[in-house]
């Protein structure tokens, strides 16, 4: 079978791209490796995307736009992308488990969580580090907590630990945060929420659990050794330092920026026939609400790219 739509990512962008294909009665299918919904599902609420229920949580938000998008048909497959042929009418992907074959491509594969890079971070990732709070933060309850990070991310993942944690510290690499000034303030006033200023995370040690963490202040040079608290067998060090675009398998092939898929802002990429959406392109500003825009605008472009090749 030609799909007339191959989506791969099922975040925000790639859902509502397969809603929108859904709905202009197009053939879609989206490729999903991980779970669907992407990088919000690991979200505990969301305050930002309009006429969400309050108090909403990534993985139900995303939940509903699943069902919405299947609603109108959408195919939903669990594979991952090994290779890519983009070029001529009919696109080739080979998946792990099968090969598509689609007059259109959207890419709407997003970010994943960047690491630090320091020593001891992959021995200890899920033995107390982690970079997903609505995932692991129970686990640290009534513990302290230490989150690595200036940015939305951090600052929303530390209020939602404060929810489980004795303490939440936040280590970040400079004397302001990224963050924008709303939940700045909510984190600034917040009880349980102390900061460690112009530091960052030198190294991780523990043998079966993590509990020793050393912290150099970037401008004195001063190093300090946490270690868990009485009675407390390790701590948790959540990492919220960025993402990085899922572009590998694009290299060479598309036109990128810093590592990000050029687009115009018909999100048409350098290729006929092949867009991109979401948090992978080069853009201004990475939301749930423009992630679903991008999705919108690809999925109609697709129809028109395909409705052109018929009447050729
Ligand atoms: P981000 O905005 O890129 O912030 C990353 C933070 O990590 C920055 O404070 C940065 O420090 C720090 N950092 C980067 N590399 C580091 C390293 N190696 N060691 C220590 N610290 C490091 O990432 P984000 O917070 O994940 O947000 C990503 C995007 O999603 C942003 O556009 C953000 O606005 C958006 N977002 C929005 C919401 C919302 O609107 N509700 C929620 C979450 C995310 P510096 O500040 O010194 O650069």
């Amino acid at each position: 079978m030609i799909y007339d739509v191959v989506i791969i990512g099922s975040g925000p962008a790639g859902l509502s791209a397969g809603l929108y294909a859904g709905r202009a009665a197009l053939s879609a299918l989206i490729i999903e490796k991980e779970q669907v919904g992407g990088q919000i599902v690991q979200t505990a609420e969301i305050e930002n995307y309009p006429g969400c229920e309050e108090g909403e949580s990534g993985s139900s938000l995303a939940e509903r736009m699943r069902q919405q998008a299947a609603h109108f048909g959408v195919e939903i497959k669990s594979d991952e992308i090994k290779e890519i042929n983009p070029s001529g009418p009919v696109k080739v992907l080979k998946g792990y488990s099968e090969e598509y074959k689609a007059k259109t491509v959207i890419i709407a594969s997003g970010a994943s969580p960047k690491m630090l890079g320091c020593q001891g971070e992959k021995e200890f990732t899920g033995r107390g580090v982690s970079y997903c709070a609505t995932c692991d933060g129970a686990f640290f309850r009534d513990m302290d907590v230490y989150v690595v990070g200036g940015g939305d991310t951090a600052a929303e993942e530390a209020l939602f630990l404060t929810r489980f944690a004795r303490k939440v510290t936040i280590i970040h690499r400079r004397n302001e945060l990224r963050a924008a000034k709303s939940i700045q303030e909510k984190v600034k006033q917040h009880p349980k929420i102390e900061f460690m200023w112009d530091s960052t995370v030198e190294s991780l040690q523990g043998a079966a659990m993590l509990d020793k963490m050393t912290v150099k202040n970037v401008k004195t040079g001063a190093r300090m050794e946490i270690a868990p608290a009485e009675d407390d067998l390790t701590f948790g060090v959540f990492v919220f330092v960025g993402f990085e675009p899922r572009t590998a398998l694009f290299e060479g092939i598309l036109e990128m920026e810093s590592g990000y898929i050029r687009t115009d802002e018909d999100m048409k990429t350098n290729i006929p026939g092949v867009f991109a959406a979401g948090d992978i392109r080069v853009k201004s500003l990475r939301q749930v609400v423009t992630a679903a825009a991008d999705g919108a605008v690809a999925a109609v472009q697709a129809e028109k790219y395909i409705e052109a090749m018929v009447s050729k």
